[in-house]
């Protein structure tokens, strides 16, 4: 590996008085490769960059391995909660790797730790957020960021996993499955034998069938316009799927369930769409809202049910807490029931990113993981 030499240290011996470069204290670090969004609606550029010279309290330096691609990336790549201030900017919040340096105050992990990358705040210290360098400007970041192969992390967004677990699975439960354990768990709160409609089969929305597959929902009804994706949430823990460029879902969800669903859960973000969940949903029915609307969109819906028993929620991220959910879905699969293999469905070195980004975008994927060490 190639390293850069930042400084050197010095040290003060009060004895004598005078400052005397101390040896062995030369702080190296890692040459870090990044995928950088300089402008919205533009392929990322990979670059070369630097790393700020020193951790502040409660940050970790983390060798990321792997990196997932989500939805969200592609609503900022996309711009579509508006203009984005903070460009050029990293991206991406689900990843795994290992700790290879720790700032004052932490106390979670210690380097050599294997660790997810997790957006949702878990625990340990909020450090302030890194600033990156490259070409002369500077390079914002959030407190978490997996599109680069080294990241300057805050401790309360990296949770510590046995170093047995595969970290390029493991990269799944920096989000997609936390959040979809979340909104089954949290949002709806679904019992054993509920019934679920889940509108987008995409990262998410495969995952939220296995979770509600896990907790005994039935039936299970996947809704999206692409075939693919159908067919990987049959495989996933979906037992009806509908097609909605072909077919009437209304219609369909009625056949199957007279009454709508106990539980709906809305990844697309679409207006028509979020509507037509809502009045899919059972009179004592929960609406989960997971897919953001576009920048100001309003939508029209009949409030009267939710006088009675009939709810709405707007899922943040499934209200996941990586510390509490991490190591119960780890018991899950060390018992053999989270089929993660198999939800890499893509690999890619993060040169080709952009191609990545595409498969996503493109609705071929089931999840798309980057590979750092390529
Ligand atoms: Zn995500």
């Amino acid at each position: 590996m190639y390293y850069a030499n930042l400084q050197d240290g010095f040290s003060i011996i009060p004895r004598w008085g005078i400052y005397i470069p101390a040896r062995n204290k030369t702080e190296k670090m890692p040459i870090v490769k990044a995928a950088i969004l300089v402008e919205q609606n533009r392929p990322l550029v990979v670059d070369q960059i630097d790393l700020p010279t020193e951790l502040e309290y409660g940050q970790v330096l983390v060798k990321i391995c792997y990196s997932g691609i989500c939805g969200s990336q592609l609503g900022e790549i996309d711009g579509v909660k508006g203009p984005d201030k903070f460009l050029p900017h990293l991206l991406g919040h689900e990843g795994a790797g290992v700790i290879e340096r720790c700032g004052k105050g932490v106390s979670t992990v210690k380097p050599g730790d294997h660790v997810v990358l997790h957006w949702k705040p878990g625990k340990g210290v909020q450090s302030g957020t890194p600033l990156y360098r490259w070409k002369d400007k500077n390079i914002n970041a959030g407190w978490v960021t997996t599109f680069n192969n080294y990241g300057v992390v805050s401790e309360n967004r990296v949770t510590k996993i046995p170093p047995e677990i595969d970290l390029k699975t493991a990269t799944l439960y920096g989000c997609a499955l936390t959040t979809a354990f979340g909104i089954i768990n949290n949002d709806a709160d679904l019992k054993a034998g509920e019934s679920i409609a889940i509108f987008g089969s995409g990262g998410v929305g495969i995952a939220v069938a296995l979770a509600a597959s896990l907790s005994s929902a039935y039936p299970i009804i996947a809704i999206d316009i692409n075939d693919f994706k159908l067919e990987q949430a049959l495989k996933f823990g979906a037992t009806h799927v509908i097609n909605s460029s072909k077919e009437n879902v209304t219609e369909k969800i009625k056949e199957i369930l007279s009454q709508g669903a106990d539980v709906v859960v809305e990844n697309t973000g679409i207006k028509s769409v979020r509507e037509q969940a809502y009045e899919l949903t059972s009179p004592e029915g929960r609406t989960i809202f997971v897919g953001v609307p576009k920048h100001g969109e309003k939508m029209s819906l009949d409030s009267f049910p939710l006088h009675f028993s009939k709810s709405i929620t707007g899922s943040h991220g499934g209200d996941a807490r990586p510390d509490y959910d991490i190591p119960r879905l780890i018991r899950l699969q060390q018992k053999g029931l989270l089929p993660l293999d198999e939800m890499i469905s893509h690999l890619y070195p993060l040169e080709r990113i952009n191609e990545a980004i595409e498969m996503v975008r493109n609705g071929k994927a089931v999840r798309c993981v980057i590979d750092m060490n390529d």
